[in-house]
């Protein structure tokens, strides 16, 4: 039945975010950035030691285990953290507390999709500067007077990776506005902007434990900021969902936070099998926008994207692949373990062979 126009004219009707595929069984998955690595196991024996009968409890509004973790990690105050379901809700609340102008918050045209999802949804107006012809930022477009600056560093879907100094310069240009540095890959590729937040006090960086941390299911995120921003992001906080983060959530992602060591390698796996499918595509004559992630974003000047799409799919590999105009020709490519890179170039090489 079709919604009346009385009733219709009161709905807040959005165009969603549309999500990566999450296929059932079995199947080659390098479509959503995750991590192909078990989580610590730390994290198994923090499960275990969980006490299921404070179930019926509420947990802890202020996530006191996680934030202490991530303060220890990050050598930053307590109430420079913040910690939310993901970072895409925490980042949805950055969207809703700090961006609250009648100018544009401005954020590149390619970049991550759910930011003009979040921009339509509240009402923010935006614009969005376009990458160079090399997917770079062009930093001087951040100059003009706006209500907020939001880029990705490295950038997604393009992998690339600004220096701090970069992020500095826009900082220093965008001293009245809030600049989110969003590091989902930032553990793929360099100098976090942690390291800036006593410096800039508007600068706000969010990171998350869906990729460099094999959690994407427990779905953490986080903040860190200057007290003050982050007390406004928990002022919102409050008035939305005290209790956003579960029990389970919060001793996992703490015993995960403090197990170093195991971190530390399986970053340095997935970065090692990334230079191994960088030079197997260029091989193949694929090119590349950048290599900073725990993904590629690859295109073969003689092979169409969309049907190298479909075709992987038939073989039960999934890889990502939009239908924007300028990067149609573009896959993105999660980097997975080594034997399922070695399924995926195996596809792809007969796919190549029979065009
Ligand atoms: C994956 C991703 C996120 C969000 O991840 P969560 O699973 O919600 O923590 C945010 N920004 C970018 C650029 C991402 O790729």
């Amino acid at each position: 039945m079709k919604i009346r126009q009385e009733l219709l004219k009161n709905i807040r009707q959005v165009e969603p975010y549309v999500p990566g595929e999450q296929p059932q069984g079995r199947v080659v998955k390098l479509n959503t950035n995750e991590n192909p690595y078990p989580p610590s196991p730390e994290v198994r024996k923090a499960l275990d030691a969980l006490d299921t009968d404070a179930f019926r409890l509420y947990p802890d509004p202020a996530s006191s285990v996680l934030i202490k973790a991530l303060a220890e990690q990050y050598q930053v105050g307590e109430d420079q953290v913040f910690a939310g379901v993901g970072s895409d809700d925490v980042l949805s609340l950055c969207f809703l507390t700090f961006f609250n102008s009648d100018r544009p918050v401005l954020f590149p045209d390619i970049t991550y999709s759910f930011y003009r999802v979040w921009a339509e949804l509240y009402r923010i107006p935006y614009e969005c500067p376009e990458l160079d012809r090399n997917f770079r930022i062009v930093k001087e477009d951040y100059y003009r007077e706006n209500g907020g600056v939001i880029f990705p560093n490295p950038n997604a879907p393009t992998a690339i990776y600004e220096g701090l100094d970069f992020v500095e310069d826009i900082l220093e240009h965008n001293r009245d506005s809030i600049v989110i540095v969003d590091e989902a890959y930032i553990d793929f590729a360099g100098r976090s902007a942690v390291e800036l937040v006593d410096k800039y006090d508007n600068l706000i960086v969010t990171q998350t434990f869906s990729k460099s941390r094999s959690m994407a299911g427990m779905r953490i995120g986080y903040a860190i900021a200057s007290p003050e921003l982050i007390r406004c992001l928990n002022d919102v906080k409050y008035s939305f969902n005290s209790y956003t983060m579960s029990r389970a959530a919060l001793v996992c992602g703490a015993a995960a936070v403090q197990d170093r060591a195991y971190f530390e390698e399986n970053v340095r796996r997935i970065t090692a099998t990334r230079a191994r499918v960088q030079d197997q595509l260029r091989e193949l004559g694929f090119e590349m926008t950048g290599a900073d992630a725990n993904f590629l974003f690859a295109r073969h000047p003689e092979h169409d994207a969309k049907r190298l799409f479909g075709e992987l799919k038939k073989r039960r590999i999934y890889v990502r692949h939009w239908n924007d105009e300028r990067i149609r020709q573009y896959l993105r490519i999660t980097v997975g373990t080594d034997e399922e890179m070695d399924i995926f170039f195996r596809a792809l090489r007969d796919i190549l062979d029979n065009k």
